[in-house]
C-alpha cells in the first residue's frame, strides 16, 4: 500500500516523502480513506503506531479541498482598524476549523510540530498549541491570527472558550486523541463541555489504547455510525 493509493492531497504526499515516510502504519491503512470520506472514527492504538498521521493527513485533506476564506480581515488586521478609527479594539474569536484535544502538553506540541511538517506545503493552513502554562499573551496573539488548526488541553482550552476567545461555530473535525488518559485525568466534564460548543454536523475521531467502559460510553455518545478500528 502507497500513501498515494490512500487519497492523501499532493502537496501532502510531497511533505511525506520530504519527511522520509515511505509506506503507510496498518492504523493508517484503515484510518485515511476512512476519515477522507468523512467517516466518523473510534480507533483502539498505541503511541508510536502512526496515530498521529492517521488523524492529521485525512484532515489536511479536507481542509485543504475547502474553498478559500472569504477576502476580508483577519481578526489581527481588524483589531487594527478599529484602533486606527479610535475605537477600544474588541478581540474577535477565532473560528478554528479543526480541534484536536490531548491529555497532556507533551503530546499537544508533539502533533502541533508534526502537523506543521505535514502541512509544510499548504499555504494558510497552519496548528497552534493552547496549553495549560503558557502565558495568556502569547496565546491571545495565537488565537488573533485565526489559525485553522487548534491543539489544545482540555482546561486552558475552556478558560479561552468561557471568556470569548474561541467559537466553534465554524469546526467541522474534532479529534480526541489518547482519550481514555484524558478521562483518567479527570477531564470529562470540560471535553463534554467542548464537544457540546461544537456543531452536531462535525466529524469526529476518537483514538485511546482502549475502547471499553466509560471511553466506551463516552465515544459512541459522541459519534456518529462510526467506524471501528482496532490495531
Ligand atoms: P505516533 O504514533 O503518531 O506518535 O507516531 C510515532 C512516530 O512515527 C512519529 O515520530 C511519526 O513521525 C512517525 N511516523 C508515523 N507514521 C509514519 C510512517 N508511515 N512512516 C514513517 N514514520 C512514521
Amino acid at each position: 500500500m502507497t500513501f498515494e493509493a490512500l487519497g492523501i492531497n499532493t502537496s501532502i504526499l510531497k511533505a511525506l516523502t520530504d519527511a522520509g515516510y515511505t509506506t503507510p502504519t496498518p492504523v493508517q491503512e484503515q484510518a485515511v480513506p476512512a476519515a477522507i470520506a468523512g467517516k466518523d472514527l473510534l480507533v483502539s492504538s498505541q503511541t508510536g503506531s502512526g496515530k498521529t498521521a492517521a488523524f492529521m493527513l485525512p484532515s489536511l485533506t479536507r481542509l485543504a479541498a475547502l474553498p478559500p476564506a472569504a477576502p476580508g480581515k483577519t481578526p489581527n488586521q481588524e483589531m487594527q482598524a478599529s484602533r486606527a478609527r479610535g475605537e477600544r479594539p474588541r478581540f474577535k474569536p477565532a473560528q478554528p476549523k479543526m480541534l484536536v484535544l490531548t491529555p497532556t502538553r507533551e503530546l499537544a506540541l508533539q502533533v502541533t510540530t508534526n502537523t506543521d511538517k505535514y502541512a509544510v506545503n499548504l499555504r494558510g493552513i497552519k496548528a497552534v498549541s493552547i496549553l495549560g502554562g503558557m502565558p495568556y499573551p502569547k496565546q491571545m496573539q495565537l488565537l488573533s491570527r485565526n489559525p485553522e488548526i487548534l491543539v489544545a488541553t482540555p482546561g486552558r482550552l475552556i478558560d479561552h472558550m468561557e471568556s470569548g476567545k474561541i467559537d466553534f461555530s465554524q469546526l467541522q473535525i474534532l479529534v480526541l486523541d489518547e482519550a481514555d488518559r484524558m478521562l483518567d485525568m479527570g477531564f470529562i466534564d470540560d471535553i463534554e463541555k467542548i464537544v457540546e460548543a461544537t456543531p452536531d454536523s462535525r466529524q469526529t475521531m476518537l483514538f485511546s489504547a482502549t475502547l471499553d467502559g466509560v471511553v466506551g460510553n463516552m465515544a459512541r455518545r459522541i459519534t456518529k455510525d462510526p467506524m471501528i478500528i482496532q490495531i
